[in-house]
C-alpha cells in the first residue's frame, strides 16, 4: 500500500518521493473516558450521539470488538500507552506508578523525532502515575463540570505552534466529558434528555448510593441516566468535530493518523450495577476503536476481537516503526500485503477492579467464543457463551465445565507465567488527589 510505504520511508528517511501530501504529518490518539461503543451511531446506536466519529469511522477502519484490559481508568490507560497488559506494566492501584524502565508510546514517538504533547483530564493520567512520560508538552486540565473540557482547545493551541511542515507530531488527548457526573451543556441535554419527573440527577454521588444499595433505580431513572449519558457523548463528539475541522483547515487531516478509543464502558444495570470498575462484563470491557488516516483503509469494519494493548504497536507500525517489547499486536497486518489476520487469533485478557479489598480480585479471559470471569478471592467462576449470549445473561460454568476448566487453565498460565509487576509501589496519595478520586467514584 503506497501510503504505508511512504509513511515508513518518512520515518526511516530513506526517501519516498517528494510529494509532501504523502508524508505523515502526525498521529492523534484520543481516549474518550467511559465511552461505550453501543452508544455511538457507528456501532449501531439509533440516536445521533456521534456524527463526527461516525464520519471518521466511514472514512477509516472500525473495530467491532475492541476490548479493554481493565474496567477502570488507570490500568487501562497504562495499557493503552505501553502496549502491555496490567500484570506486566504493574499499575493496578492508585498507589502504583509506571516503572521508569517501561517505555511509553510518547517516548517511542519522541525517540523517532516526533514532537509530542499530551492533554489530559484526570488525576489518573497525571504525571504522578508515570503516564505523562515522553510528552514534551503535558497538561492535566481540571475535570470539567457541565461545560466541555478544554482538552481539545488546548491540543489545537499546541498544534498551532507547529510549523506547516516539519517533524511529525504525536498528540494524545484524554476527554472526561462522558464520565459521571453526567452533565453537559443545555443544548445537548435538550436534544437527548426527555421529560423526567424522578429524582435522579446523574451525579456520581447518587450512583455510588445505588452501588451501596441505598438507592433503587426505576426503569424511568435508568432511561434518564442513559439520556444524560448520550448527551455527554454528543458533547464530546462536538469536540472531536472541532479537532477534525482544525486538522482539515490546515490541510493535515489526510496526512494524520487519527485513533479514537476509550478506556472502558459504563454499566446501566445490565448486571445490577452502575458506574464502572467493579465487573468484567462487556458493558465495561468493550470499547470503541476507530482508526483513520494514511495507511488505514476506508470503510472497513473488523469483526475479529482486538485489545487496547494493540493500539500502541499499530500506531507505531503505521508510522513505520517496530512495535518494540510490547504484548499487543500490530492490527495493520489485517490489511497489509500479507493480510495475516490469523496471527491475531488469540485469547484476550483483563484484570483488576476498583471496588473490593484487593485490586486484582477479578480476572477474565476471552476466547473467540467464550468469556471466563474469575474472582480470585472467592474462587467463583462465571462462564458465558458470547456467540449465543452476547449480553452475558446466562452463566454456564456448570453446563460446560470442561470449557470453564480449559479457560481457567489458560487464565492461570497467563498470570502464572507473568513477569512480576514492575511498577514502583507505595506511591503516597496526597489528600487532594484522594479527594478527587473519591468524588469521581473510586474508593480509596
Ligand atoms: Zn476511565
Amino acid at each position: 500500500m503506497a501510503a504505508l510505504v511512504c509513511v515508513s520511508a518518512l520515518v526511516s528517511a530513506s526517501g519516498c518521493g517528494s510529494e509532501p501530501a504523502d508524508a505523515l504529518r502526525g498521529v492523534v490518539l484520543v481516549s474518550v473516558d467511559t465511552l461505550r461503543p453501543d452508544h455511538l451511531g457507528a456501532y449501531g446506536h439509533p440516536r445521533p450521539t456521534s456524527p463526527a466519529l461516525d464520519q471518521w469511522a466511514s472514512e477509516g477502519t472500525l473495530f467491532e470488538h475492541a476490548m479493554s484490559v481493565s474496567p477502570w481508568t488507570l490500568p487501562a490507560h497504562a495499557s493503552l500507552l505501553t502496549g502491555l497488559y496490567p500484570r506486566r506494566h504493574g499499575v493496578l492501584t492508585s498507589r502504583q506508578r509506571l516503572a521508569a524502565t517501561t517505555p511509553t508510546l510518547a517516548q517511542r514517538f519522541r525517540s523517532m523525532g516526533f514532537r509530542t504533547a499530551g492533554i489530559v483530564n484526570s488525576v489518573y493520567l497525571g504525571s504522578r502515575f508515570g503516564l505523562g512520560r515522553g510528552f514534551e508538552e503535558f497538561q492535566n486540565l481540571p475535570t470539567p463540570g457541565r461545560a466541555p473540557s478544554q482538552v481539545v482547545a488546548s491540543g489545537l493551541a499546541w498544534l498551532r505552534t507547529l510549523p506547516e511542515d516539519g517533524a511529525p507530531f504525536f498528540l494524545f488527548l484524554h476527554l472526561y466529558d462522558v464520565h459521571s457526573d453526567y452533565h453537559s451543556l443545555p443544548e445537548f441535554e435538550r436534544a437527548f434528555v426527555g421529560s423526567y419527573l424522578g429524582g435522579v440527577d446523574g451525579s456520581t454521588g447518587q450512583l455510588q448510593e445505588v452501588m451501596r444499595g441505598e438507592r433503587q433505580l426505576t426503569p424511568e431513572d435508568r432511561g434518564h441516566l442513559t439520556d444524560l449519558y448520550d448527551a455527554g457523548i454528543r458533547q464530546a463528539d462536538a469536540e472531536l468535530g472541532r479537532l477534525g475541522e482544525a486538522l482539515e483547515a490546515r490541510g493535515w487531516l489526510d496526512r494524520t493518523i487519527v485513533a479514537v478509543t476509550s478506556d472502558h464502558g459504563e454499566e446501566f444495570l445490565e448486571h445490577g450495577g452502575v458506574l464502572h470498575a467493579r465487573s468484567h462484563y462487556d458493558e465495561l470491557l468493550r470499547i470503541p476503536l476507530v482508526l483513520r488516516g494514511p495507511g488505514v483503509p476506508a470503510g472497513v469494519r473488523v469483526e475479529r476481537p482486538v485489545s487496547i494493548v494493540d493500539v500502541m504497536p499499530t500506531l507505531l507500525a503505521l508510522a513505520g516503526a517496530a512495535p518494540g517489547d510490547v504484548e499487543g499486536l500490530d492490527l495493520s497486518v489485517l490489511w497489509g500485503a500479507s493480510a495475516d489476520g490469523a496471527s491475531l487469533d488469540r485469547d484476550l485478557f483483563a484484570q483488576g477492579d476498583h471496588g473490593g479489598e484487593r485490586p486484582d480480585r477479578l480476572r477474565s479471559v476471552r476466547s473467540p467464543r467464550h468469556k471466563l470471569i474469575e474472582d480470585v478471592a472467592s474462587g467463583r467462576r462465571e462462564l458465558y457463551d458470547l456467540e449465543s449470549d452476547p449480553a452475558e445473561a446466562h452463566e454456564i460454568s456448570a453446563v460446560e465445565p470442561e470449557v470453564a476448566a480449559e479457560l481457567a487453565a489458560r487464565l492461570e498460565a497467563f498470570h502464572g507465567g507473568a513477569v512480576p509487576a514492575a511498577a514502583d509501589a507505595a506511591l503516597p496519595l496526597d489528600p487532594e488527589s484522594a479527594e478527587q478520586l473519591r468524588a469521581l467514584g473510586y474508593a480509596e
